[in-house]
């Protein structure tokens, strides 16, 4: 017995010891199982650290995609993934619920190491798949990794299996062996108490053992158990496992749907470019043919435009060249203007001195000239004589009344302006003058043939006009006439006035006027303050033998006004008459002297002329106007004047050598306009009416006898010589009807009856 018992103590240490191997096999399977979740912790690690490394890739394409479409395909995509984030946040929800039933599950078993291993394991796994659904990518590789995990449980497994097996074996061992120990006891048993009691002690103690197997047994039933509810809760797993790989499978499908989309998005963003491409060529094309078109059109335009350059350029060559031209000319312009004006001024200067000398020649020729001129001009007037006697005949007036006393006894002859017939008595008588104004010529006319005589005051010779005749005949019309047709003083003013301005620019002229009167032998100044003061004439002292008259106002006129001032004031002081002949009739004898002195610049030559007009009084005879007393003096002394003027004319005609210029005090007072160069022209005055004729016949004798002397020296000498002989041939018989005959320097025959009627009017008159 006590063998066995021994036998069974060391059965039973043996079986205590086979526990210890086996808690400790299982603390090794527990060691290996927690490398191994070390092991798996790190692979997820790495796969975490992997899948950061995916977004990031995935963030880089995302950011390489650009593109408009593309993009709007990415956003559409972005917000599809976000709503399969959220369908997996759900599922990862729901997977949250299983795994607190799974807690709940397991928490019985909360005290297994296992179990807690498997929880955090599981944990890992749910993290891994959370991680695995948002990253499509890696989801094999974590597949694969939980089959290795199911793999590395299978073989778990196993090896659980195994050990329940052995221990299945040591029960059965140890059965066999209870048997057996029965066995023994009982046969024990039949032996002696003591061997009873140590079959008793055998007994308990093989009762402690199997309490101890109990225990084991019940212990590696809980274990059973615990596989049993691991094998569950991983068939579990396994069933989620599959749902998150159909839901994984569900993602890919729909992540290759997304991909297939993006790939027909881009496919189709892919056609639109290639269609914008084309576009994009086509409207290149396009352009680019328009761009021919109009480059070709360019070209053309280029080509013409060259051809144009062409053409301009030798223009724009010679332009150039004759720009350069001009600016060398421009540069040598003022040295050339200078030397021009150099020699420009030499040859003005020489040009003028030229002009100077010709000039001073020109001068000396025109002085020459000049001289020549007057002595050819004097030649003339001495041929065609100084003294010059015309006849006017005044129309018949009102005042010739009516019936045969008014009558015209004045005739012309057509053919000659030189005569004029006058019917005295019965009987015609003509009368040859140097012209005859019938009543019809105008002032203007009368005028014509005198202006020469004016113009040549200018040229500083004297002249003298007088208007002769008897009361009423016209003499003061012809000399001052009416303000509307004005007489000889008035045009001859103005005539010098207009000469002496056309001159005027060689010339210097003054123009002074006087006006006296002679009255009964007296002379007075009609434009000074005291006219009734009697005039001396006086010699010049300065021994030149010019007369002059001391306090005989001397006015200068300047204009026509002036002039008319002067005669308005002359014509008040006048003293007028009234006799029984004509209400108008002038008892004196009215001068207007008129005198222009000259000065030329350019050679200081001086000259005077003087213009004498006089209105002489009238020249009736006394016994027919009927005066008596003072009147009759008067009468005698106009006679005495009148017939003083006569002598002096014919004096100097005829080329005597003693004129009686002293016998009156007119022509004493003219003795300088009278003599040497002067002329004077005589107009005689009649009227044609028949009461007149007698005063006629003596005007026109008087007329008659002053201009007949006019000849030159030999033809005078001649005339002087035969003058004896006419008188005694034709002494009785005054104003024969004989024609008219003024050649008297021809020696013809046919003339030679003229010239003797010529002589014969002349012994009349002055017989
Ligand atoms: P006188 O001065 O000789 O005494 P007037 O000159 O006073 O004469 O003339 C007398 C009148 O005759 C005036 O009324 C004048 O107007 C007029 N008379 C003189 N001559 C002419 C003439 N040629 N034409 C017109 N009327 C004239
Ligand atoms: P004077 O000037 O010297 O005083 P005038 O010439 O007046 O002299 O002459 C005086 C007078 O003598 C005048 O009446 C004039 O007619 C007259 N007489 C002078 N010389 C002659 C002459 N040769 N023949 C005629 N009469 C003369
Ligand atoms: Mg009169």
């Amino acid at each position: 017995v006590m063998a066995s018992m021994a036998h069974l103590q060391k059965e039973k240490l043996r079986l205590q010891e086979e526990l210890l191997e086996l808690q400790e096999k299982l603390a090794a399977q527990e060691n290996n199982e927690l490398s191994l979740s070390l092991q798996l912790q790190g692979q997820v690690e790495t796969l975490k650290e992997k899948l950061l490394e995916q977004a990031q890739e995935i963030n880089r394409l995302r950011s390489e995609l650009g593109g408009t479409d593309a993009e709007k395909h990415r956003d559409l995509l972005a917000a599809e993934n976000e709503r399969l984030r959220q369908e997996m946040k759900a599922c990862e929800g729901e997977l949250q619920e299983l795994r607190e039933l799974q807690r709940q599950q397991q928490a019985p078993c909360r005290d297994c190491p296992h179990l807690q291993e498997n929880a955090g394991l599981q944990e890992q796994l749910s993290q891994l798949q959370r991680e695995a659904e948002e990253t499509r990518a890696k989801l094999v590789e974590l597949d694969l990794e939980v089959q290795q995990k199911t793999n590395r449980l299978a073989e778990v497994e196993l090896r659980l299996k195994d050990s329940l097996a052995e221990r299945a074996e040591e029960e059965e061992r140890l059965s066999r062996r209870l048997r057996d120990s029965q066995e023994t006891i009982a046969s024990l048993k039949s032996q002696p108490q003591q061997i009873k009691y140590i079959i008793k002690t055998v007994e308990v103690e093989s009762a402690k053992a199997k309490q101890a197997l109990c225990e084991t047994q019940s212990r590696n039933q809980y274990l059973q158990e615990q596989v049993g509810m691991q094998k569950q809760v991983l068939k579990e797993m396994e069933q989620q496992l599959q749902r998150s790989q159909k839901t994984e499978a569900q993602l890919r499908a729909q992540i290759m749907m997304y991909e297939s989309e993006l790939e027909r998005a881009h496919g189709q963003m892919l056609e639109e470019m290639q269609a914008m491409e084309e576009e994009k060529n086509r409207a290149i094309e396009e352009a680019f043919s328009r761009a021919q078109v109009e480059m070709k059109a360019v070209h053309e335009n280029l080509a013409g435009v060259r051809t144009n350059l062409l053409t301009l350029q030798p223009a724009l060559r010679t332009l150039t060249h004759d720009y350069n031209n001009l600016k060398r000319q421009v540069r040598d312009f003022p040295q050339l203007l200078q030397e021009t004006l150099r020699s420009a001024r030499a040859e003005i200067s020489q040009a003028i001195e030229e002009v100077h000398s010709t000039n001073r020649e020109l001068l000396r020729k025109y002085r020459r000239e000049l001289q020549l001129r007057k002595k050819c001009h004097n030649e003339l007037v001495r041929l065609k004589g100084n003294i010059r006697v015309f006849g006017r005949v005044r129309p018949i007036t009102k005042e010739d009344g009516e019936g045969p006393e008014a009558a015209n006894a004045v005739t012309f002859d057509a053919d000659d302006d030189a005569v004029l017939y006058l019917l005295h008595k019965g009987k015609q008588v003509s009368f040859e003058l140097d012209k005859v104004f019938p009543p019809q010529a105008s002032q203007e006319e009368v005028f014509q043939e005198v202006q020469a005589l004016v113009t040549s005051c200018i040229d500083g010779y004297n002249v003298c006009i007088f208007a002769y005749g008897q009361t009423g005949a016209g003499k003061t019309y012809t000399m001052e006439g009416t303000a509307a047709n004005p007489g000889i003083n008035q045009r001859a003013l103005q005539l010098l006035f207009s000469e002496v301005r056309g001159k005027a620019a060689d010339w210097d002229y003054t123009i002074t006027v006087s006006a006296a009167e002679i009255y009964n032998e007296a002379l007075r100044d009609l434009l000074g303050k005291e006219p009734q003061e009697k005039l001396e004439i006086k010699l010049c002292p300065d021994g030149s033998g010019q007369l002059y008259v001391p306090g005989l106002t001397e006015l200068r006129v300047q204009s026509v006004e002036d002039i008319n001032k002067v005669f308005e004031f002359g014509h008040i002081k006048r003293v007028t008459e009234c006799t029984n002949l004509n209400e108008h009739s002038s008892r004196s004898h009215a001068l207007l002297i008129v005198t222009v002195r000259g000065l030329d610049r350019s050679t200081g030559l001086r000259t005077t002329g003087k213009l004498n007009l006089v209105d002489l009084a009238g020249s009736e005879r006394v016994g027919r106007s009927g005066a008596e007393g003072s009147r009759l003096r008067e009468a005698q002394h106009i006679n005495k004047s009148l017939s003083a003027l006569g002598d002096v004319i014919y004096a100097l005609r005829s080329r005597q050598g003693h004129v009686p210029f002293r016998n009156s005090k007119l022509t004493y007072l003219l003795q300088d306009s009278l003599s040497g160069d002067s002329k004077t022209l005589m107009m005689v005055q009649v009227s044609p009416a028949e009461k007149n004729t007698s005063e006629t016949l003596c005007s026109l004798k008087f007329a008659e006898r002053v201009r007949s002397v006019e000849l030159g020296p030999v033809s005078r000498k001649a005339e002087l010589g035969s003058w004896p002989s006419q008188e005694h041939l034709e002494g009785d018989s005054p104003g024969s009807a004989a024609p008219p005959g003024r050649g008297h320097a021809s020696p013809s025959p046919g003339q030679l009856s003229s010239r003797s009627a010529s002589i014969r009017r002349k012994l009349q008159t002055s017989g």
